[in-house]
Parts: structure tokens; sequence; C-alpha cells
């Protein structure tokens, strides 16, 4: 009698069963009996009779085949890289969906499909330039079925969206299913309304949908009826007959990492599917990751540099003045192009931060020790950590002094000052409006609320206070400040010109920025990192540890002794989160592979230590805990 591992879709591993046909069951639903409960899982593969002396329990019923063996031995990579069970990461599949259907539990109610809104914005593929070599290898490749990744720096947002439509009509008389993947529900499902116009067998997947309608696209999906899927970074597990093509846009996008456990990073996930399914993958952005580039300069991606297929706006960097908020020449271009329309922006929120004079302490958050946030217009002062308001009072709370000032410019300060500069004029001095599309006059607005999706004609931009983003400790901090100038110049005409303010404008990074020269601003980078190994030349992996309130401290050190004599990387931690009880160990090590095996090894004696839950999160993409 064959034996079978069965995975089910709870934190566990797969459980051996016996069947009675010698049947390749890889891939089928079945039901198996699991303490007192009868439950569905999925055959991973056939095994060898166990050695232990317990009863191995029978497979009650086979429902039917649910997944591709190929799919398996994706999620059986997804488990083993992610340190995961496989029964968490048959729960991040359409475990449940392709349960109902091939059950047809859920027949009797009717599938309707989602309609989202009209698409506001029109595009005309036809008319715009693209490069026809590009189009060309990607078509080709996912024509003759065989794996390479493609990593595309396109020169804006506009052109990834563009390249996936041009593509995706290329190749819709061809076999197999295409596979597009964007960050964001709201840029997913423009995308699906704009293909949508011209193909019907195409089904969108992301996080904000119901279950029925889910259970429509999985039902299109596993009768193979849906030539084209769009979705968020879940629709990688998508349960399709055969892939043709996969496409990942804003493959720099930190919403592509899993906030719930198994932690995967679906960008990573595409490419691993895409070798294993043998198709051609394409990652596009107008800033590609480091990690992406490394590996394109390793030859592990084929690097397609279409940035310069179109203008950009010149970038000026200017010193961010003491006594005012603009350098006289960002002034001035404000004045001569004000009608055009110009967008000035600073990270900061509210009017500034308060220092008091007579310390020099800036005010900070009581609970998170976070600087506040002063709002001049209603005299308070915010955490935007805890949400903590306060009212703002005449005495520094350090020393009592009462010569408090204002530090930094946020938004609220910018547009005061643009109201003295033009106070005799008709110039309009509006708040940003991601919905208009109208550019003429000032519009002011911080940094972080402009989405990478939105879509301007500005004559030109001034980033005050730019250094903000230069000050955030994190080992990606330049690639992010970068990215930040490239998605604020698309906003910008081409003959336009976007101003840089900063402290330090004879700073490193700024020579890369100001000429567009990303193949030493990345030669740069990668040489810091080296240096301070930080990926791609190590892992990272985070050891998150929830305890019980009665928990003794002393264990804590005996885990962490556990770990000193088994991981030969290096370990930090353990580090307490202020609000849970919650601990977090970080381990490093250039040996990547190795640090994987040997925490896996070390699960087993971490579930001996009493009174702890834990999770691995390997590739965080941030190290806070
Ligand atoms: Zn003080
Ligand atoms: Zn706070």
């Amino acid at each position: 009698m064959p034996y079978f591992n069965v995975s089910i879709p709870l934190k566990l591993k797969t459980l051996t069963y016996q069947y009675d046909e010698e049947l390749n069951l890889k891939g089928f639903a079945v039901q198996v009996p699991l303490r007192n409960r009868v439950v569905e899982g999925i055959v991973i593969n056939k095994t060898d009779k166990p050695d232990k002396t317990v009863q191995i329990k029978k497979i009650q019923t086979v429902i039917g085949k649910a997944y591709e063996e190929k799919f398996i031995d994706f999620l059986q990579w997804m488990s083993s890289y992610y340190i995961s069970e496989m029964g968490s990461v048959l729960r991040v599949t359409f475990f449940e969906e392709v349960i109902d259907l091939l059950s047809e539990r859920k027949s009797k109610k009717r599938l309707k499909e989602k309609n989202p809104p009209a698409e506001p914005i029109s595009f005309n593929v036809e008319n715009y330039f693209l490069n026809n070599e590009t189009i060309s290898k990607i078509i080709n490749l996912t024509r003759v079925g065989s794996y390479k990744t493609f990593l595309i720096q396109c020169p804006d947002f506009l052109y990834e969206i563009k390249l996936m439509i041009k593509v995706v009509r290329e190749l819709l008389s061809e076999d197999g299913t295409i596979l597009l993947i964007m960050p964001e529900i709201k840029e997913a499902q423009r995308l699906f309304n704009l293909l949508r116009s011209f193909n019907n067998q195409i089904v969108l997947l992301h996080s904000g949908m119901k279950h029925s309608e889910l259970l429509f696209s999985i039902k299109e999906i596993v009768a193979n009826k849906a030539k084209i899927i769009v979705g968020t970074r879940f629709a990688v597990f998508a349960p399709v007959k055969k892939l043709s093509l996969i496409m990942v846009g804003q493959e720099s996008s930190w919403l592509y990492k899993a906030e719930e456990s198994p932690r995967y990073h679906a960008r990573d996930c595409a490419v691993m599917r895409g070798f294993i399914e043998g198709c051609p993958v394409v990652l596009t952005d107008f800033m590609p990751s480091t990690v992406s580039y490394y590996n394109a300069l390793r030859s592990k991606y084929e690097l397609i540099d279409d940035f310069n297929q179109s203008k950009h706006p010149n970038i000026k960097i200017l010193r961010q003045p003491y006594q005012s908020i603009f350098h006289p020449e960002a002034l001035l271009y404000l004045k001569l192009y004000q009608k055009e329309g110009i967008l000035v922006t600073s990270p900061r929120s509210g009017y500034s931060l308060l220092r008091c004079s007579e310390c020099g302490e800036v005010i900070k958050c009581e609970k998170c020790g976070y600087s506040m946030i002063f709002r001049k217009s209603t005299r308070l002062l915010e955490c935007f950590r805890c949400g903590i308001v306060m009212k703002i009072s005449e005495q520094c709370p350090y020393c009592s002094g009462v010569d408090m000032h204002s530090v930094g410019v946020g938004v609220e300060r910018i547009t005061e000052e643009l109201k003295n500069i033009f106070s005799d004029k008709h110039v309009e001095i509006k708040e940003i409006d991601l919905e208009s599309e109208q550019f003429q006059g000032i519009w002011v607005g911080q940094t972080g609320k402009i989405k990478k999706g939105y879509i301007a004609d500005f004559k030109g931009a001034v980033i005050v206070d730019f250094d903000f983003f230069l000050s955030i400790p994190d080992y990606r901090t330049f690639e992010k400040a970068f990215a930040k100038v490239l998605s604020i110049c698309q906003l910008i005409k081409q003959d336009g010109t976007l101003f840089i303010q900063t402290r330090n404008p004879g700073g490193e990074i700024f020579k890369f920025i100001r000429s567009y020269n990303f193949k030493d601003f990345y030669l740069y980078e990668l040489k810091h990192r080296e240096q301070t190994g930080f990926p791609p030349f190590s892992r990272l992996i985070k050891l998150m540890i929830k305890t019980k309130k009665t928990f003794p401290y002393e264990t804590l050190d005996k885990v962490k002794e556990f770990l000193k004599n088994h991981i030969s990387g290096e370990i930090i931690g353990p580090l307490k989160n202020q609000d849970k009880e919650e601990f977090m160990f970080i381990f490093r090590s250039k040996d990547k592979k190795r640090l994987i095996d040997e925490l896996t090894g070390a699960i087993a004696t971490l579930r001996t230590f009493k009174g702890i839950s834990f999770k691995f999160e390997v590739d965080p993409v941030s190290l806070k805990i």
C-alpha cells in the first residue's frame, strides 16, 4: 500500500497517510482524518513507509486534482525558503476556493463578477512610444516557452503599464495564461479595466475582493478560461494550468512583502514560479531595487535599459537656506512658471517640529519618543506613530525654557510662506488633489501622499527639506531617496525642472541623481553594502518570539545561548517590542543558504522552550520590531 505526505492548511508540517491504490496523487485534494475530525488537504508527494511504529491512517476520499505538479514544487520551495510549515504555505494559496469548486459545495450560490468603476484616464497604446526591441524580446521568449527573467528599467510608471498592455495584446492568440502583478489594488484594478476593454477572458485577483468574487475568478482560472490574470501580490498563487508569462510591475515596491506568515516576497516568488514552470518573467520599474540590479550584473537577469526612451526633466540641486524656505533660484522659477503649474512638496506634514532655543531639545512623544508635529492652525502637537495629540504649552517640557521655535519645513509652513510671497498677485496656492487633471497654479503636498500611480503634468517641482529622506535609518535609504526623486520627475513635463533643496548639495548621492546616472549609483551602493555586510551580500532573517505574560526572562537567555551555539552567522537581540510581549532576534550571514538550513534545523529545539511561540521572516523589508 503506498504512502503519501499530505498538507493540511493549518500551522502544521505534512502528515503521512496511506491509500489503497497505487496512483500518482501529487496535487490531488483529499479528505483525511486528523484527531477526531475529517479535514481536507493536498497530496504533496509519495513517500516511503515511515519507520515509526505509530499507526498510519488512511486517506478517506480523493476529491480530485486541485494543483498541477509544478505548482506543488513551487509551494515546496516556498516552505523551505521562508522557513514555514507546508500547511501555512497552503493557506495563502486559493485552497479554500479550489476545494469549494471541486466539491461543488457552493455551486448553488450565484457567482457574480465584480464591476469596478470606469477608467477615468484615457490611455492610447498605439500612440505611445515603446521600445519595439524590448517587446519582441519578451514575445519571442514567451512563444518559445522557456524561463528567463528580464529586468526592464522604464522611463516612468506609464511605460510599465503600456508595455504590459502591448505585450498582452500581441500574445492573446497564444496558448497559456499571462499573469500580471501590481503592488496596489487600485493599480491592479485600473490595469484590469484597461485590458478588459479588448478581451473578456480576464480575471482579477486581489485581497479586497469578496469570497464570492474570488470564487468566480478562481473558477475561471481552474476551468482554464482565463487568458489574463491581473492581481496584487497573492495572485502569484493563482492555480493556473499553464503559465506563459509573468509580469511584475513596480518590482521594487515593499508592498510585495506579505504581512502575514509565511512572509513571502511576491516578486521573488514570481521569479521562482517562472523558473519552475518554465516561462519568462518580466520585472519592470523606473528605479529597480539594488538587489534586482545586482542579479542583472551577475547575469541572473537580463537588464534592458529603456529609461532613456523618453527625455527627462532637468534636476537642480540647491542649498536649503536657513533663513527662508526657498532658494532664490527655486523662487524665481516659481514666479516665472507658476501659471504653467508647479508642485511644491516636503516630506514633512504639519507646520514644523518645535525646538527649545535654551536646551536645544525637539519636543518628542512621551510614549514612543518620535518627534511631534506642530500644527499651527490648531496649535496642537501630534505624534504620527501613536496618534497622541496634545496642546502646545508655552514652556519647554524639558527645561521650562520659554523660547520655542520651528525646525523643519512641513506643508502647512510652505503654504503660509507661498501665500506671503504671492499675496499681492492672483496666484492660486492649492493643496494637491490626486484626482484633478488641472495643473495650473501652485500645488502643495506632502511627498509621501503622492502615490506612484498618480499621473500629472506640471512644469516644475520643488522638493523642500530633502534631507529628511536621507536621515531615515535603513540600509536602503539612498535607493529609496533616488526613487522618490524619480517619482516626482514623472509628474513634470520633459522640458521642466525639478529643484531639490538640501543642506548638503555636495553629498555623494546628488552626483548620481543630478545626471540620472544609475549605473554608477548602483555600483556605489553595492560597494557600500558589501562593506557594511547588507543584502545582497548577506541574508537577513528575523525571528519574532511571542511570550506569555508569566514568561520567565531567563528562558530568553537560554534561547539566545542555544541560538549562539547553533547558528554560525551574526545574532542581534533580543530586542523588545515596547507595546507587546514580543521579542526579536535578527540573524545575518554571508552564507545565505546555510543560515536558512541552520534555522530550519533549530525549529525542533526552539519548540521545546516553554511559554513562547515564534515565527521567521526571511529577507525582511524592515529591521524594526
Ligand atoms: Zn528646553
Ligand atoms: Zn508617539
